[in-house]
């Protein structure tokens, strides 16, 4: 049976693996915020479902059926990020939390619903790619904006969607996806950059969730 824990599992593990490539328990278990044994558990109850594979020191991979589960719940929760924030005015801080629930129970009917009213859209108010109905996924490579220089141009492509105090900061400061900015410094404290004609500072620790494209060249 696919259950909300089996969804969010697989959604997760999707999650750490295409940031870091493998997927270990541990891993998996911060993110869930649950008991490394309970995590154990589950993975051996999805890989007799077929919906990873479990080695020891490989870590937890998905199958195609278990990233095809964790591809339509990725694209529910998007979809009704955006519904939420550009159908209902919901503020982008507070989006995530409602798709949390949303994504596990949107028929396949309101998808497609809520899909042709925005316009078949591609990218969530986070910047977060939509996969499509066949599961594609548009994955364009990026930066982290702590990792540009002093002197860099960039655009901001994608916001973590996971922490909302953040994303209300970001907010007022304006700094939503396709914002341009300019690095001015880079510190212990963070990164200052100026967007709009504003100079802001962005803390280190928002500053590594924050993904840019260079545009410098
Ligand atoms: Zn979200």
């Amino acid at each position: 049976m696919q259950t909300k824990a089996v969804e969010d599992y697989l959604k997760t593990i999707y999650e750490i693996q295409s940031q870091q490539g493998k997927v270990a328990t541990t891993v998996l278990a911060e993110r869930m915020d649950v008991a490394s044994a309970s995590v154990t558990g589950m993975v051996k109850k999805l890989a007799d479902m077929h919906l990873v594979v479990y080695e020891r020191y490989q870590g937890v991979t998905l199958t195609e059926a278990g990233e095809k589960i964790a591809l339509e719940v990725i694209r529910h929760h998007r979809l009704v990020e955006l519904y939420l924030a550009e159908a209902l005015g919901v503020p982008w801080d507070q989006v995530h939390d409602e798709a949390e629930k949303w994504e596990h129970v949107l028929s396949e009917d309101l998808e497609d619903r809520m899909d042709a009213a925005l316009g078949h859209p591609t990218i969530d108010p986070h910047g977060a790619p939509i996969p499509t109905r066949d599961g594609f996924v548009d994955a364009i490579p990026r930066l982290r904006l702590i990792e540009l220089s002093p002197g860099q141009a960039a655009v901001i492509a994608e916001v973590s969607d996971h922490d909302s105090d953040m994303l209300s900061q970001l907010g007022e400061l304006g700094l939503y996806p396709a914002t341009e900015i300019l690095v001015l410094t880079r510190t212990a404290a963070g990164i200052t950059l100026r967007s709009k004609g504003e100079e802001h500072l962005v803390g280190s620790e928002t500053a590594t969730h924050v993904y840019v494209r260079d545009v410098s060249d």
